[in-house]
């Protein structure tokens, strides 16, 4: 899934995960600094530059990239491994990332949050009193950008009420492990 900063986007991915039991969170490496209600090895892995370019070296990373000035990259290895236990993994990936991803053809269902309009998100953005009024007004320029993008995503859920956003969410990975692709090894095991 991916989102501008604002849409709600980590709230949504928490009330997820409580209620979906199969569905894993993928933590992300990254390059920026821990913020004080964040741990190391729960919210993001956080490393050096030096340790991420190492990762990047060795093609440790699925897909990668810079976003406002950190570097942030999904370990391959990592999402094999959920997924080799039967997991679904929930990636909180950025446009470029999810790009990436789409152009390594996997089987990922892309997801895109949206605020109901530009004014929730600016409320969100400032309510969060963690940045100051530049950097407000450059993530809110930066989210026009982003939502530009989500005619490639194949969903788009509005984040009006967190309840029926949520719901939606689980709809659409109810509806996914229905797809005829996935379901025919199950039905041809039956020796159709
Ligand atoms: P934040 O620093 O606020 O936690 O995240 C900033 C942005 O980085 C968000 O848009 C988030 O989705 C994105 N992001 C987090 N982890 C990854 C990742 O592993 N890969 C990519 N491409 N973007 C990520």
């Amino acid at each position: 899934m991916s989102a501008p900063s604002g849409a709600g986007k980590t709230t949504l991915g928490r009330s997820l995960l409580e209620r979906e039991a199969g569905l894993q969170h993928s933590i992300s490496y990254t390059t920026r600094a821990m913020r004080s209600a964040e741990q190391d090895g729960v919210d993001y892995h956080f490393v050096s530059r030096e340790d991420f370019q190492r990762m990047i070296d060795k093609g440790e990373f699925v897909e990668w990239a810079r976003v406002h000035d950190n570097y942030y990259g999904t370990c391959l290895a990592d999402i094999e491994r959920l997924c080799s236990q039967g997991h679904d993994v929930l990636l909180d990936i950025d446009v470029q990332g999810a790009e990436q991803l789409r152009a390594r053809g996997l089987d990922a269902v892309f997801i895109f949050i949206v605020p109901p309009d530009m004014e929730v998100l600016h409320q969100r953005l400032q309510k969060r009193d963690t940045d100051p009024p530049e950097v407000i007004a450059t993530r809110v320029k930066n989210a026009r950008q982003e939502m530009q993008q989500a005619s490639r995503y194949d969903y788009i859920v509005i984040n009006d009420k967190l309840d029926e956003a949520v719901q939606t969410m689980h709809a659409i990975i109810k509806a996914e492990h229905s797809r005829a692709q996935r379901v025919m090894p199950k039905v041809r095991r039956l020796g159709v």
